[in-house]
């Protein structure tokens, strides 16, 4: 039986990037059924809609989706349609694996981290009151008559939540992945010590979690120090799990430092569904050029094929993507240590190198 997979090409260099990965997936032997949706500027140009119910419906059914970046038009009140669309499938997870390819240029080697965010909540949720306001007054009034700390009437607010039910389930899920992946260690990172109530609360829930996962060490680090000791020892590190503003900062510093977006995959689950996507955008300024780099959301097509349990398919195309770039004279431009163009893979290039390793 084929699996069933929501296939969003995306913007910008999206079609290009998820064609690759679909290619090479479909190259695995594995049978796939792709049901192809449009979201963002291209469902916007189609169907007035940045994230027409038809793609929520869809992924909902198939329970997976493999997903191109996608614009979000500035202005207009446009939403986040990936802020939407995690919020739509309650994809509470986020989950950032960084890993130090040959080859790849980059001031780190043999990194292997994986970052877990929280999704939903936290100062991310975009709950705001915008300077000057009615709402904002009234919020004012209330912080003032409540808190010993007076807030300025001119200021503008976000609000931070953090609940004790969805700290409980993105830390069980760190565990839960570090149990079934062979990791030794989870780390929590948090401001608890300035902000006792909201990161008080998930370090303590990740506290209580850890007890039910005697077998992998806990520990945990405040944000400012985490990011000096993953520049300075970053070795020590192995599974880290963090509020929703903290994990998309660290992610970035973390595929940083395997040598930025172009390699970097990410997947969205949830307890129905889960969405597998580069972290990268929609790179407008190469689009149609047939010149951007796969890398990332092919590896974000190897989270697919783990979490579906094809250990042997994703190990294969991880390892065919690994060869390629480590010769080095198959890659897109990004990749080459030189940076020479001319010299440099196309998309569907490299695309066919790693075919090839495949079909070896
Ligand atoms: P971006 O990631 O699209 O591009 C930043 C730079 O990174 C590009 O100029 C390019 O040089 C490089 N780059 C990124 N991916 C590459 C690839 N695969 N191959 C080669 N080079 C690559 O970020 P941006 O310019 O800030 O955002 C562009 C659009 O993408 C915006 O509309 C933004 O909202 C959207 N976006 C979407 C997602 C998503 O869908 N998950 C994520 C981030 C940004």
């Amino acid at each position: 039986m084929a699996y069933q997979i929501t296939l969003i090409p995306g913007d910008g260099i999206g079609p290009e990037v998820s064609g690759a990965a679909r290619r090479i997936l479909d190259a695995t032997g594995i049978a796939f059924e792709w049901d192809v949706q449009d979201a963002g500027m291209t469902a916007l140009e189609k169907h007035g809609d940045v994230l027409p119910d038809a793609v929520i419906a869809s992924i909902r059914s198939n329970g997976l989706a493999l997903k191109g970046p996608l614009t979000t038009p500035i202005g207009g009140g446009f939403r986040s349609v990936n802020v939407a669309l995690r919020h739509a499938l309650e994809l509470y997870a986020n989950l950032r694996p960084a890993r130090t390819f040959t080859g790849v240029q980059s001031t780190f080697q043999d990194i292997d981290l994986i970052v877990v965010r929280e999704n939903m909540e936290d100062l991310y949720a975009g709950i705001e009151f915008e300077s000057g306001t009615e709402p904002a007054h009234e919020i004012i009034g209330h912080i003032n008559r409540l808190s010993a700390r007076p807030v300025s009437e001119s200021s503008a607010i976000s609000i931070k939540t953090i609940t004790p039910e969805n700290s409980r389930r993105i830390v069980r899920f760190a565990f839960d992945y570090a149990a079934r992946n062979g990791r030794k260690l989870v780390t929590a990172v948090h401001k608890a010590n300035i902000m006792k109530f909201t990161d008080g609360l998930f370090l303590k829930v990740a506290q209580e979690v850890a007890q039910e996962f005697p077998s992998i060490e806990f520990n945990d680090r405040i944000v400012d120090n985490m990011c000096m000791q993953l520049m300075q020892k970053p070795d020590l590190y192995d599974v880290l799990v963090m509020p929703n503003l903290y994990g998309d900062i660290l992610s970035d510093l973390t595929a940083g430092m395997v040598g930025g977006l172009g390699v970097a995959p990410s997947a969205n689950i949830g307890e129905r569904g889960a969405v597998f996507e580069a972290i990268h955008g929609s790179a407008p300024s190469h689009a149609g050029k047939n010149e951007a780099d796969p890398t990332a959301m092919v590896l974000s097509g190897v989270m697919m094929l783990r979490h579906l349990n094809e250990t042997q398919a994703a190990d294969a195309v991880e390892h065919a993507v690994a060869e390629v770039i480590a010769e080095g004279d198959r890659v897109t431009y990004d990749l080459r240590a030189d940076r020479d163009r001319s010299k440099a893979a196309t998309t569907t290039e490299m695309t066919d190198a790693i075919i090839a390793k495949l079909h070896r």
